[in-house]
């Protein structure tokens, strides 16, 4: 079992803005200068050479039917009858340009339904969008899989997750935030436990492998005490996994947020005391933490993932399949190949105007250089592995390590000081005590993040 040691006080000395790394290079560095000819030329070049790799689907489904206030998600908040059956009409198009490019003999390994909210479909569009990827992709119904659907308990009914098993999915995560009944009015997202906790418990019986569940800190009239309580419902639920994301309130940026009243919101004091409790809790009831929000019952594959080197960090979070390219469908999904990223338009006008005009809906993207490739492994070791073998990568990218990333290295021992990190000859150790902060210890191997003035576009710790 890997510790960690939450110091408050170091917590609140690194906690300035850095990147989640999702990605590496971040989205900031995606441009316009890459478009879908230079997306087609990478993805026909992903089908050579010896270790093709499987893919990875991602389809996002922008619907809800309301808003959350918190929520700084691509979302469209519509009720309008007939959306979501245009918007797949759509998706399947694009798809059929994507598989045009990919050897039929990639298997879908990984498939992955994202929003918005993808429950926002009816029972009948699910299965239709289901069976409309199934003739497009060669999609897998067993073995080694990983099918994930993060639903809405508010729009899930209880014969929605028999139907979801059925159709292959294999994993599932939810969202909760609170169950608090006054931090659900204040945001907008009223949810009852007893509905939310059933579909969890359902789930488990229809064998889906791993369930997970969201929560958030920082939102209005939390406190330890009350959050302690929807801590408590959830751990007896025993989801194989639980997120606790901090909410970063900047209603100058998110418009939703504005509907949120500054006054209602825990005090700075406050957020770190639900975070320090909420760590505490979770590990003293059996879940290990992975890293960034992320926790897991031991057993759970993620464990398992990042104890065998095989965990990977992509924009789920973590994920245990780090070998797939990653085919992206849908307004403003960001897919991956070895070496480059590629966004689609955000807007659904734009992006059905461009599959209307027989165009990949790509509006910019980045192709990765020899440093890129290699400072996103090193990233991916310290965000997955908390650990860097400094050796095994001079010999794999054919550089001497010390001398490569010596600023970096002058950075770390810093942290050396402050017991983040540990450091000799070979390796780069992340300490218990770093492992909450494993974003500054990544950081000093960002060559974007070191060349600009300020990581101000990102978000904060706590
Ligand atoms: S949190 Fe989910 S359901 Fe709520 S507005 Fe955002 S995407 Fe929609």
């Amino acid at each position: 079992m890997q510790r960690v040691e939450f110091d408050s006080d170091l917590v609140q000395r690194y906690d300035g803005p850095g990147p989640r790394y999702t990605s590496y290079p971040t989205a900031v560095q995606f441009h316009e200068g890459f478009g879908a000819d230079d997306y087609a030329r990478l993805a026909r070049l992903s089908n050579e050479g010896d270790q093709v790799r499987p893919l990875s689907l991602y389809a996002h489904i922008p619907f809800c039917h309301s808003l959350c206030y918190y929520c700084a998600c691509h979302k469209i908040v519509t009720r309008t009858p007939g959306v979501a059956d245009q918007y797949l009409d759509y998706l399947f198009r694009e798809a059929a340009m994507h598989a045009e490019l990919y050897d039929s003999s990639r298997p879908v390994r990984q498939l992955h339904l994202g929003g918005g909210t993808p429950t926002y479909l009816t029972d009948e569009q699910m299965t239709r969008l289901m069976n409309g990827l199934g003739e497009h992709f060669p999609l897998l119904t067993e073995g080694d899989r990983e099918y994930s659907i993060e639903i809405d308990p508010r729009t899930t009914g209880a014969e929605t997750i028999p139907l979801l098993a059925a159709l292959g999915f294999n994993r599932l995560s939810m969202g909760i935030q609170d169950f608090d009944p006054r931090v659900q009015r204040a945001v907008n997202r009223v949810q009852a436990p007893d509905h939310t906790l059933g579909l969890l418990h359902q789930a488990r019986d229809e064998g889906f492998l791993s369930v997970s569940v969201d929560l958030i800190y920082g939102l209005p009239f939390q406190n330890m005490e009350r959050f302690q309580q929807t801590l408590e419902l959830v751990v007896d639920a025993r989801p194989d996994r639980i997120a606790t994301y901090n909410y970063a309130h900047l209603p100058r940026m998110v418009k939703a947020q504005r509907l949120i009243r500054e006054e209602d919101l825990p005090s700075p004091a406050e957020k770190l005391e639900l975070l320090t409790g909420t760590v505490e809790f979770l590990t003293r009831s059996g879940y290990e933490y992975i890293g960034m929000d992320h926790f897991a019952l031991p057993e759970d594959e993620l464990v398992k993932a990042r104890d065998a080197g095989t965990l990977h960090r992509n924009f789920q979070g973590y994920s245990t399949h780090s070998d797939c390219d990653l085919v992206a469908l849908g307004v403003s999904s960001i897919g991956k190949l070895d070496t480059c990223y590629s966004q689609n338009l955000k807007q659904r006008k734009d992006y059905y105007e461009a599959l209307d005009a027989g165009r990949l809906p790509i509006f910019r993207g980045v192709e990765l250089n020899p440093d890129d490739v290699l400072r996103r492994a090193v990233i991916q070791s310290i965000m997955c592995q908390d650990v860097v073998d400094m050796q095994a990568f001079s010999s794999a990218y054919g550089i001497d390590f010390h001398d490569y990333f010596a600023p970096a290295l002058a950075a770390l021992e810093v942290m050396e000081r402050d017991g983040l990190v540990s450091l000799d000859q070979r390796h780069i150790r992340v300490n218990p005590k770093g492992r909450f902060l494993l974003r500054p210890v990544a950081m000093p191997f960002d060559a974007y993040l070191q060349s600009r003035e300020s990581p101000g576009r990102f978000s904060k710790v706590i």
